[in-house]
């Protein structure tokens, strides 16, 4: 079950773990960590779109929409709690399907530094619950990057929001393996709309919230 930490206690923690990064660095290089050489550019890809769906959860939900929404609060988020540490893009900002082969084109264009792929899960089974953040099956130059982050998203979301973590698994993805022989590259697979107790939860504009920033807080501090 979850916990139902608010987004107050991942901001608490995510500003002390800040705090504690200070000790380890000059202020400057703190700041500067932050603000000037080391801006990252992200690409946030959320899944589906337009007349693809996605999966539908137990109680109507789309994954299409679930996706958009925790893009654009992690977008809100970054703007007006971090003074954009992040430069953000969006591969959809509006409920359109675009192609595979664009949602990775433009995160080359962007020379992006991170490439993000927002999905929920569905399985056959209705008890399959949990996190689960996958990586290209094929070795490239930022493979250990990829599994790094893709580890570190799917540990805050068990920490931070009570998800049950299913792991780091490995896929041929067209989106994964089309960009992360350039970019480090993951693709999250948030709760089982499958699962009445997740679509539940992923209904509810509050837990949107919680996830985006506990996403958004893996991608600051990731190196
Ligand atoms: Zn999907």
């Amino acid at each position: 079950m979850f916990k139902n930490k608010s987004v107050m206690t991942i901001l608490s923690r995510f500003f002390i773990g800040l705090i504690a990064a200070g000790f380890l660095m000059s202020p400057r290089a703190l700041f500067s960590q932050f603000k000037e050489s080391s801006k990252k550019v992200v690409v946030i890809d959320p899944g589906h779109g337009g007349t693809d769906s996605g999966a539908t959860g137990t109680n109507g939900i789309m994954e299409k929409n679930v996706v958009l929404k925790v893009a654009k609060e992690m977008v809100r988020y970054n703007q007006n709690l971090f003074d954009n540490a992040l430069e953000i893009y969006l591969s959809r900002y509006t409920d359109t399907l675009i192609s595979l082969g664009e949602r990775t084109k433009l995160a080359k264009r962007m020379n992006a530094d991170i490439f993000i792929s927002l999905h929920c899960n569905h399985s056959e089974n209705p008890n399959a619950k949990g996190i689960e953040v996958y990586v290209s099956d094929r070795k490239g130059e930022h493979t250990n990057e990829s599994i790094l982050l893709a580890y570190n998203i799917q540990k805050a979301n068990q920490k931070n929001l009570g998800f049950k973590s299913r792991g780091v698994k490995f896929a041929n993805f067209q989106v994964l393996r089309e960009g992360s022989r350039q970019i480090p590259s993951v693709l999250v697979e948030f709760g089982f709309l499958s699962n009445s107790v997740e679509a539940m939860h992923m209904g509810k504009e509050g837990n949107i919230r919680a996830l985006a920033l506990s996403v958004l807080q893996s991608l600051i501090l990731s190196k």
